[in-house]
């Protein structure tokens, strides 16, 4: 009991903590900050298609610190409205006829410098909530984060299906999620 006390005053710790640099490393859920590489949770339940993006700041935006300018702030204000507008580069099979809910994105590390003074990072999270008419159509979906933000080598999708969890590597030029068995 002490145990799961423990734990969950260690998530409380974690939520209401800076979501940057090394502690952001440690104590987010998703894969690890690694550049270059975009995490992309897929979960299908019913017509309930939840799609969830992680990816360091430097894959999208190109910089991981507050911006220093207006063209900074342009640049990150550009990345964050093709994020919350995902149409352009998230598209789930038009068969499926998903209807998206909600877009909920968060930037992590552009307000303000680690207080510590340590090494700065930042991070995009993204969570996407779509309802599918025709769930059982949904033969794939295509996500273009690396077509769009070349400095996305590898885009890492974690499926969780009614049939069958998977994880599928995008590499350069692959944009296409097969959900069909
Ligand atoms: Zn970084």
């Amino acid at each position: 009991m002490k145990r799961i006390r423990y734990a969950a005053a260690l998530l409380l710790v974690a939520a209401s903590m800076p979501a940057d640099g090394v502690r952001a490393q440690t104590l987010r859920q998703h894969g690890p900050h690694v550049h270059g590489i975009a995490t992309v949770d897929v979960a299908l339940d019913g017509p309930a298609l939840q799609i969830a993006v992680e990816a360091p700041g430097a894959n999208l935006v190109g910089f991981e610190h507050p911006p220093h300018d207006a063209q900074e702030r342009a640049r990150l204000e550009a990345v964050l409205a093709a994020l919350r507008a995902p149409s352009g580069w998230l598209s789930p099979a038009p068969g499926a006829d998903c209807r998206l809910l909600d877009a909920d994105v968060q930037p992590h590390g552009y307000d303000a410098p680690p207080a510590d003074g340590g090494d700065a990072h930042a991070d995009i999270d993204a969570r996407y909530d779509y309802r599918c008419a025709t769930p059982e159509a949904l033969a794939y979906i295509d996500i273009r984060l690396a077509d769009r933000y070349p400095a996305t080598r590898q885009v890492v999708v974690n499926l969780v299906l009614p049939q069958r969890q998977d994880r599928q590597v995008l590499g350069p030029g692959d944009h296409r999620v097969a959900l069909a068995p």
